[in-house]
Protein backbone atom coordinates (compact mmCIF):
# COMPACT_ATOMS: atom_id res chain seq x y z
CA UNK A 1 0.00 0.00 0.00
CA UNK A 2 1.27 3.62 -0.79
CA UNK A 3 1.07 6.32 1.34
CA UNK A 4 -1.85 8.79 0.56
CA UNK A 5 -1.31 11.72 2.87
CA UNK A 6 2.45 11.87 4.23
CA UNK A 7 3.36 15.09 6.65
CA UNK A 8 6.95 14.64 7.97
CA UNK A 9 7.88 17.45 10.61
CA UNK A 10 5.37 19.81 10.00
CA UNK A 11 5.14 23.08 11.74
CA UNK A 12 2.66 26.16 11.55
CA UNK A 13 2.54 29.17 13.88
CA UNK A 14 0.46 32.21 13.50
CA UNK A 15 2.27 35.23 15.29
CA UNK A 16 3.23 33.80 18.52
CA UNK A 17 0.84 30.13 18.53
CA UNK A 18 2.29 27.18 17.77
CA UNK A 19 -1.01 25.54 15.65
CA UNK A 20 0.93 22.44 14.34
CA UNK A 21 4.47 21.55 15.72
CA UNK A 22 6.92 19.10 14.18
CA UNK A 23 4.10 16.90 13.39
CA UNK A 24 4.40 13.40 11.44
CA UNK A 25 1.48 11.60 9.81
CA UNK A 26 1.33 8.99 7.25
CA UNK A 27 -2.21 7.96 5.83
CA UNK A 28 -2.49 4.92 3.41
CA UNK A 29 -4.90 4.96 0.77
CA UNK A 30 -7.92 4.06 1.26
CA UNK A 31 -8.33 4.63 4.40
CA UNK A 32 -10.44 6.76 7.01
CA UNK A 33 -8.70 8.59 9.31
CA UNK A 34 -10.81 10.57 12.48
CA UNK A 35 -7.93 13.19 14.04
CA UNK A 36 -9.78 14.50 17.45
CA UNK A 37 -8.76 16.86 20.54
CA UNK A 38 -9.64 19.76 21.43
CA UNK A 39 -10.48 23.02 20.39
CA UNK A 40 -7.66 24.83 19.29
CA UNK A 41 -5.37 21.89 19.12
CA UNK A 42 -4.91 22.08 15.58
CA UNK A 43 -6.90 20.20 13.94
CA UNK A 44 -8.37 22.59 11.31
CA UNK A 45 -4.71 24.05 11.05
CA UNK A 46 -3.64 19.88 9.80
CA UNK A 47 -6.44 20.02 7.25
CA UNK A 48 -5.82 23.64 5.60
CA UNK A 49 -1.84 22.69 5.27
CA UNK A 50 -2.69 19.62 3.67
CA UNK A 51 -5.51 20.94 1.01
CA UNK A 52 -3.35 23.97 0.57
CA UNK A 53 -4.82 26.86 2.10
CA UNK A 54 -2.03 27.51 4.94
CA UNK A 55 1.52 26.92 4.15
CA UNK A 56 4.05 25.38 6.62
CA UNK A 57 7.15 26.98 8.37
CA UNK A 58 8.91 23.77 8.00
CA UNK A 59 8.14 20.34 7.13
CA UNK A 60 7.08 18.94 4.00
CA UNK A 61 3.24 17.42 2.58
CA UNK A 62 3.03 14.73 0.09
CA UNK A 63 -0.36 13.57 -1.67
CA UNK A 64 -0.17 10.24 -2.74
CA UNK A 65 3.49 9.97 -4.74
CA UNK A 66 3.61 14.05 -5.34
CA UNK A 67 5.39 16.74 -3.04
CA UNK A 68 3.16 19.39 -3.10
CA UNK A 69 4.48 21.51 -0.02
CA UNK A 70 8.18 21.91 1.49
CA UNK A 71 10.91 23.93 2.68
CA UNK A 72 12.78 24.46 -0.87
CA UNK A 73 10.58 21.77 -2.73
CA UNK A 74 8.64 24.48 -4.60
CA UNK A 75 4.15 24.68 -4.21
CA UNK A 76 0.85 22.93 -5.43
CA UNK A 77 -1.29 25.15 -5.33
CA UNK A 78 -5.10 23.70 -3.68
CA UNK A 79 -7.09 23.23 -7.19
CA UNK A 80 -3.98 20.93 -8.58
CA UNK A 81 -3.96 18.69 -5.41
CA UNK A 82 -6.42 16.34 -6.19
CA UNK A 83 -8.01 16.96 -2.67
CA UNK A 84 -11.52 17.45 -2.26
CA UNK A 85 -13.23 19.33 1.10
CA UNK A 86 -16.47 18.85 2.77
CA UNK A 87 -16.71 21.60 5.84
CA UNK A 88 -19.34 21.68 8.57
CA UNK A 89 -20.82 24.81 7.12
CA UNK A 90 -21.25 22.81 3.07
CA UNK A 91 -20.57 26.03 1.56
CA UNK A 92 -22.54 25.11 -1.62
CA UNK A 93 -23.21 27.78 -3.98
CA UNK A 94 -26.53 29.61 -3.22
CA UNK A 95 -27.32 30.47 -7.00
CA UNK A 96 -26.51 27.18 -8.88
CA UNK A 97 -28.27 23.92 -8.57
CA UNK A 98 -27.24 20.85 -7.11
CA UNK A 99 -26.14 19.69 -10.42
CA UNK A 100 -24.06 23.02 -11.41
CA UNK A 101 -22.40 22.62 -7.82
CA UNK A 102 -20.89 19.41 -8.75
CA UNK A 103 -20.17 20.24 -12.22
CA UNK A 104 -18.37 23.08 -10.93
CA UNK A 105 -15.00 20.92 -10.22
CA UNK A 106 -15.66 19.21 -13.82
CA UNK A 107 -15.26 21.85 -15.80
CA UNK A 108 -12.13 20.57 -17.63
CA UNK A 109 -14.29 17.34 -18.87
CA UNK A 110 -16.54 16.95 -22.29
CA UNK A 111 -20.12 17.49 -21.29
CA UNK A 112 -21.37 14.16 -21.50
CA UNK A 113 -18.97 13.25 -18.84
CA UNK A 114 -19.57 15.45 -16.96
CA UNK A 115 -23.31 14.71 -16.97
CA UNK A 116 -23.10 10.92 -16.08
CA UNK A 117 -20.61 12.07 -13.15
CA UNK A 118 -22.97 14.27 -11.58
CA UNK A 119 -25.68 11.57 -11.74
CA UNK A 120 -23.28 8.93 -10.40
CA UNK A 121 -22.28 10.75 -7.56
CA UNK A 122 -25.54 11.61 -6.34
CA UNK A 123 -26.46 8.16 -6.82
CA UNK A 124 -23.70 7.01 -4.70
CA UNK A 125 -24.80 9.49 -1.87
CA UNK A 126 -28.79 8.23 -2.74
CA UNK A 127 -29.91 11.91 -4.11
CA UNK A 128 -30.77 11.28 -7.47
CA UNK A 129 -33.71 13.19 -7.20
CA UNK A 130 -32.24 16.32 -6.58
CA UNK A 131 -29.88 17.03 -9.46
CA UNK A 132 -32.10 20.26 -10.70
CA UNK A 133 -33.00 21.65 -7.41
CA UNK A 134 -30.73 24.79 -5.46
CA UNK A 135 -29.66 23.98 -2.14
CA UNK A 136 -31.91 25.94 -0.26
CA UNK A 137 -34.59 23.19 -1.31
CA UNK A 138 -32.78 20.38 0.61
CA UNK A 139 -32.48 19.97 3.99
CA UNK A 140 -29.29 20.24 5.99
CA UNK A 141 -28.50 16.40 6.00
CA UNK A 142 -29.34 16.26 2.09
CA UNK A 143 -27.01 19.10 1.58
CA UNK A 144 -24.24 18.02 3.48
CA UNK A 145 -24.81 14.76 1.13
CA UNK A 146 -24.48 17.23 -1.70
CA UNK A 147 -21.39 18.90 -0.57
CA UNK A 148 -19.73 14.80 -0.26
CA UNK A 149 -20.68 14.18 -3.77
CA UNK A 150 -19.26 17.15 -5.08
CA UNK A 151 -16.34 16.53 -2.93
CA UNK A 152 -16.07 13.01 -4.56
CA UNK A 153 -16.62 14.03 -8.06
CA UNK A 154 -13.62 14.94 -9.30
CA UNK A 155 -12.20 11.69 -8.17
CA UNK A 156 -9.71 13.03 -5.83
CA UNK A 157 -6.60 11.46 -3.94
CA UNK A 158 -8.33 12.14 -0.53
CA UNK A 159 -10.77 13.79 0.75
CA UNK A 160 -10.64 16.34 4.04
CA UNK A 161 -13.85 16.74 6.05
CA UNK A 162 -13.97 19.14 8.83
CA UNK A 163 -16.76 18.37 11.63
CA UNK A 164 -19.23 18.05 8.64
CA UNK A 165 -21.87 16.34 10.96
CA UNK A 166 -21.81 19.03 13.57
CA UNK A 167 -24.50 20.98 12.20
CA UNK A 168 -27.06 18.38 11.87
CA UNK A 169 -29.21 17.12 14.97
CA UNK A 170 -27.98 14.03 16.27
CA UNK A 171 -30.63 11.70 14.51
CA UNK A 172 -30.05 12.93 11.32
CA UNK A 173 -26.01 12.73 12.10
CA UNK A 174 -26.02 9.15 12.55
CA UNK A 175 -27.63 8.63 9.13
CA UNK A 176 -25.59 11.07 6.91
CA UNK A 177 -22.72 9.73 8.41
CA UNK A 178 -22.97 5.95 7.78
CA UNK A 179 -24.09 7.59 4.40
CA UNK A 180 -20.93 9.30 4.14
CA UNK A 181 -18.69 6.36 5.17
CA UNK A 182 -20.43 4.35 2.82
CA UNK A 183 -19.58 6.22 0.05
CA UNK A 184 -15.78 6.30 0.62
CA UNK A 185 -15.53 2.71 0.86
CA UNK A 186 -17.20 2.77 -2.07
CA UNK A 187 -15.11 4.84 -4.08
CA UNK A 188 -11.92 3.54 -1.92
CA UNK A 189 -11.43 7.17 -0.83
CA UNK A 190 -9.12 8.38 1.50
CA UNK A 191 -10.46 10.42 3.91
CA UNK A 192 -9.07 12.92 6.59
CA UNK A 193 -12.15 13.69 8.83
CA UNK A 194 -11.93 16.19 11.81
CA UNK A 195 -14.00 15.49 14.79
CA UNK A 196 -14.97 16.38 18.20
CA UNK A 197 -16.99 13.94 19.35
CA UNK A 198 -15.78 10.18 20.51
CA UNK A 199 -18.27 7.79 19.59
CA UNK A 200 -17.58 9.54 16.07
CA UNK A 201 -13.87 9.25 15.87
CA UNK A 202 -14.09 5.68 17.01
CA UNK A 203 -16.58 4.33 14.94
CA UNK A 204 -15.50 5.89 11.78
CA UNK A 205 -12.07 5.51 11.88
CA UNK A 206 -9.51 2.70 10.30
CA UNK A 207 -6.85 5.10 12.61
CA UNK A 208 -7.90 7.30 15.09
CA UNK A 209 -5.38 10.17 15.68
CA UNK A 210 -5.63 11.96 19.43
CA UNK A 211 -4.20 15.25 18.76
CA UNK A 212 -3.03 18.46 21.93
CA UNK A 213 -1.22 21.28 21.67
CA UNK A 214 -0.45 20.93 18.11
CA UNK A 215 1.04 17.65 18.16
CA UNK A 216 -0.68 13.84 18.14
CA UNK A 217 -0.14 12.02 20.85
CA UNK A 218 -1.57 8.76 20.26
CA UNK A 219 -1.98 7.39 16.65
CA UNK A 220 -3.10 4.15 16.79
CA UNK A 221 -6.52 1.58 15.64
CA UNK A 222 -10.08 2.80 18.13
CA UNK A 223 -9.59 0.27 20.32
CA UNK A 224 -5.42 1.05 21.03
CA UNK A 225 -7.01 4.88 21.99
CA UNK A 226 -9.76 3.65 24.03
CA UNK A 227 -8.57 0.64 25.88
CA UNK A 228 -4.36 1.32 25.87
CA UNK A 229 -4.44 5.20 25.81
CA UNK A 230 -1.00 5.96 26.09
CA UNK A 231 -1.70 8.83 28.62
CA UNK A 232 -3.63 10.47 31.74
CA UNK A 233 -4.61 13.19 28.75
CA UNK A 234 -5.85 10.46 25.86
CA UNK A 235 -7.53 8.26 28.91
CA UNK A 236 -9.57 11.42 30.22
CA UNK A 237 -10.78 12.62 26.39
CA UNK A 238 -11.61 9.47 24.95
CA UNK A 239 -14.00 8.55 27.38
CA UNK A 240 -15.11 8.64 30.99
CA UNK A 241 -12.58 7.61 33.47
CA UNK A 242 -11.71 7.40 37.07
CA UNK A 243 -7.66 7.45 38.59
CA UNK A 244 -7.51 5.22 41.64
CA UNK A 245 -3.93 5.05 43.37
CA UNK A 246 -2.35 1.71 43.15
CA UNK A 247 0.54 0.24 45.41
CA UNK A 248 2.00 -3.14 45.88
CA UNK A 249 0.09 -5.88 47.82
CA UNK A 250 -0.02 -9.58 48.17
CA UNK A 251 -0.23 -11.46 45.04
CA UNK A 252 0.77 -7.94 42.76
CA UNK A 253 -0.33 -4.60 42.17
CA UNK A 254 -3.68 -3.56 43.79
CA UNK A 255 -6.48 -0.55 43.96
CA UNK A 256 -9.07 0.10 46.53
CA UNK A 257 -11.15 -2.43 43.85
CA UNK A 258 -8.89 -5.09 44.17
CA UNK A 259 -5.96 -6.65 42.90
CA UNK A 260 -5.04 -5.26 39.12
CA UNK A 261 -2.23 -7.39 38.17
CA UNK A 262 -0.03 -9.81 39.15
CA UNK A 263 2.86 -7.89 38.18
CA UNK A 264 5.14 -6.17 40.82
CA UNK A 265 8.31 -4.71 38.39
CA UNK A 266 5.89 -1.16 39.27
CA UNK A 267 5.53 -0.11 43.08
CA UNK A 268 3.70 2.92 42.51
CA UNK A 269 1.12 3.92 39.68
CA UNK A 270 -2.43 5.13 39.52
CA UNK A 271 -5.14 2.63 37.95
CA UNK A 272 -7.32 4.10 35.08
CA UNK A 273 -10.93 2.59 35.45
CA UNK A 274 -13.93 3.65 32.75
CA UNK A 275 -17.99 3.50 34.08
CA UNK A 276 -17.98 -0.29 32.09
CA UNK A 277 -15.29 -1.84 33.41
CA UNK A 278 -16.82 -1.54 37.18
CA UNK A 279 -18.88 -3.59 38.85
CA UNK A 280 -21.33 -3.31 41.33
CA UNK A 281 -22.76 -6.47 43.34
CA UNK A 282 -25.32 -6.42 46.53
CA UNK A 283 -23.49 -7.92 49.08
CA UNK A 284 -24.07 -12.26 49.89
CA UNK A 285 -22.21 -14.67 50.46
CA UNK A 286 -19.48 -15.38 48.21
CA UNK A 287 -19.57 -12.01 46.74
CA UNK A 288 -15.89 -9.97 46.62
CA UNK A 289 -15.72 -6.52 46.04
CA UNK A 290 -14.70 -3.02 47.73
CA UNK A 291 -17.69 -1.60 50.13
CA UNK A 292 -19.28 0.94 48.52
CA UNK A 293 -21.95 3.88 48.53
CA UNK A 294 -24.39 5.10 46.18
CA UNK A 295 -23.98 8.47 46.14
CA UNK A 296 -25.69 9.51 42.82
CA UNK A 297 -27.91 7.65 40.28
CA UNK A 298 -28.06 9.00 37.06
CA UNK A 299 -30.99 7.98 33.62
CA UNK A 300 -29.33 8.00 30.70
CA UNK A 301 -31.12 6.43 28.54
CA UNK A 302 -29.00 3.47 27.42
CA UNK A 303 -27.76 2.69 30.84
CA UNK A 304 -27.72 4.15 34.17
CA UNK A 305 -24.45 5.51 35.49
CA UNK A 306 -24.02 4.40 39.18
CA UNK A 307 -21.58 6.87 40.96
CA UNK A 308 -20.15 5.19 44.26
CA UNK A 309 -18.06 6.59 47.10
CA UNK A 310 -15.51 4.02 48.56
CA UNK A 311 -14.01 3.73 52.07
CA UNK A 312 -11.70 5.78 51.17
CA UNK A 313 -13.99 8.87 50.11
CA UNK A 314 -12.98 8.43 46.05
CA UNK A 315 -16.01 7.80 43.53
CA UNK A 316 -16.28 5.75 40.92
CA UNK A 317 -18.27 5.50 38.28
CA UNK A 318 -20.32 2.21 36.97
CA UNK A 319 -22.64 1.68 34.11
CA UNK A 320 -25.66 -0.43 34.99
CA UNK A 321 -28.35 -2.16 32.26
CA UNK A 322 -31.51 -0.93 33.33
CA UNK A 323 -32.58 -4.36 35.06
CA UNK A 324 -30.12 -2.81 37.92
CA UNK A 325 -31.33 0.60 39.68
CA UNK A 326 -29.26 1.05 43.03
CA UNK A 327 -30.98 3.83 45.21
CA UNK A 328 -28.93 6.65 46.48
CA UNK A 329 -27.97 5.36 49.41
CA UNK A 330 -27.85 1.10 48.98
CA UNK A 331 -24.83 -0.49 50.18
CA UNK A 332 -22.80 -2.58 47.76
CA UNK A 333 -19.62 -4.22 46.31
CA UNK A 334 -17.67 -2.81 43.88
CA UNK A 335 -14.79 -4.37 41.66
CA UNK A 336 -13.09 -4.12 38.34
CA UNK A 337 -15.31 -6.67 35.80
CA UNK A 338 -14.00 -10.17 34.75
CA UNK A 339 -11.65 -10.41 31.75
CA UNK A 340 -10.38 -6.43 32.23
CA UNK A 341 -6.75 -5.94 32.27
CA UNK A 342 -6.73 -2.08 33.57
CA UNK A 343 -4.54 0.79 31.79
CA UNK A 344 -2.17 1.70 34.59
CA UNK A 345 0.08 5.37 34.33
CA UNK A 346 2.83 6.70 36.02
CA UNK A 347 2.45 10.17 36.31
CA UNK A 348 0.71 11.46 33.25
CA UNK A 349 1.61 8.75 30.97
CA UNK A 350 0.50 5.71 30.73
CA UNK A 351 2.81 2.40 31.69
CA UNK A 352 3.41 -0.41 28.83
CA UNK A 353 1.92 -3.31 29.60
CA UNK A 354 3.21 -6.18 31.44
CA UNK A 355 4.98 -8.46 28.76
CA UNK A 356 4.73 -11.25 30.68
P1 LIG B 1 -8.82 23.21 16.09
O1 LIG B 1 -9.26 22.96 14.69
O2 LIG B 1 -8.24 22.00 16.75
O3 LIG B 1 -9.87 23.85 16.96
P2 LIG B 1 -7.15 25.23 14.89
O4 LIG B 1 -6.28 24.51 13.94
O5 LIG B 1 -8.32 25.96 14.33
O6 LIG B 1 -7.61 24.25 16.04
O7 LIG B 1 -6.28 26.31 15.68
C1 LIG B 1 -5.04 26.00 16.31
C2 LIG B 1 -4.50 27.24 16.97
O8 LIG B 1 -4.13 28.21 15.99
C3 LIG B 1 -5.49 27.94 17.88
O9 LIG B 1 -4.78 28.49 18.98
C4 LIG B 1 -6.05 29.03 17.01
O10 LIG B 1 -6.48 30.13 17.78
C5 LIG B 1 -4.86 29.40 16.14
N1 LIG B 1 -5.26 29.85 14.78
C6 LIG B 1 -5.87 29.12 13.83
N2 LIG B 1 -6.06 29.82 12.70
C7 LIG B 1 -5.53 31.05 12.93
C8 LIG B 1 -5.40 32.24 12.16
N3 LIG B 1 -5.83 32.31 10.88
N4 LIG B 1 -4.80 33.31 12.74
C9 LIG B 1 -4.36 33.26 14.01
N5 LIG B 1 -4.44 32.17 14.79
C10 LIG B 1 -5.02 31.09 14.28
Amino acid sequence: MSGAVTLRGISKSYGETLAVSELDLSVEQGEIVALIGPSGCGKSTLLRLVAGLERPDAGTVAVGDRLVAGEGQGWVPPEQRRVGMVFQEHALFPHLTVGDNIRFGLDRQPRTEQEARVLEVLELVHLPQVVDRYPHELSGGEQQRVALARALAPRPEVVLLDEPFSSLDESLRARVRADTVTALRATGTTALLVTHDQTEALSIGDHVGVMRAGVIEQWGRPVEVFERPVSRFVASFMGDADFLPASLVDGGLGCELGLVTIRTDVSDAEVVVRPHEVSLRLPAAGITGAPAVVDRVEYQGPFILHTVRLASGRTVRSWQPHSVRYPVGTEVLASIAAGIVPRLLSGDAALADDPT
